[in-house]
């Protein structure tokens, strides 16, 4: 990932999956976000792995367990920290989610988990990179303070299914990209 001029990358993308980095995904995922945002990215690659975070009645993580252990573990000068894993995502009122967020804050989590084809999550496998860098833009979106957007195109949509992740771009349509552009140049975003 370049960092042009650069002094510190603002977003940082740690794996939190079961098994080993699938090190060209994360890149991807990286260089997407980077591309996206205007903002420099760079892979964190600290062992710790989210603690508590899964729930035995579901058979599955809880993505703000996983938003709260990030907070508590990612480094403090990232301004914001994207969790990504293998790991199938719940929030309670949802059979499942395929990422979420702290709307304005400083932690997203998004998972390969639904995002694979045939659940197989490949470090080699275009669809699911693609499939992983939208979600993973979008997450940073909503920790940007962006909300969801009607047109179906833009990233910022919302995915209930693999159709609307397919569906729509990788990036911000105009109307999100102005209101970015305000939100990351906010005095005090940094913090929150
Ligand atoms: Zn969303
Ligand atoms: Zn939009």
């Amino acid at each position: 990932m370049t960092r042009k001029g650069r002094s510190t990358p603002a977003i940082y993308v740690w794996w939190l999956g079961s098994g080993p980095s699938p090190d060209g995904l994360v890149a991807s995922v990286g260089r997407h976000v980077e591309h996206v945002f205007g903002l420099g990215a760079a892979v964190w690659t600290a062992p710790d792995r989210p603690t508590r975070a899964f729930d035995p009645l579901r058979g599955q993580h809880s993505s703000t367990r996983i938003l709260e252990w990030l907070l508590e573990q990612g480094p403090a000068e990232a301004r914001k920290l994207l969790g990504v894993t293998d790991m199938d995502l719940f929030i309670p009122i949802l059979t499942f989610v395929f990422g979420e967020a702290q709307l304005g804050g400083r932690a997203s989590v998004v998972s390969a988990a639904r995002l694979a084809p045939a659940g197989l999550v490949r470090d080699d496998d275009r669809l699911l990179a693609a499939r992983l860098a939208k979600e993973a833009a979008h997450e940073v979106g909503h920790s940007f303070g962006l909300v969801h957007c009607d047109d179906r195109r833009c990233v910022m949509s919302r995915s209930a299914s693999l159709i609307d992740v397919d569906v729509k771009g990788g990036g911000l349509c105009h109307d999100c990209w102005t209101r970015y552009l305000d939100l990351r140049d906010q005095p005090g975003g940094r913090d929150e």
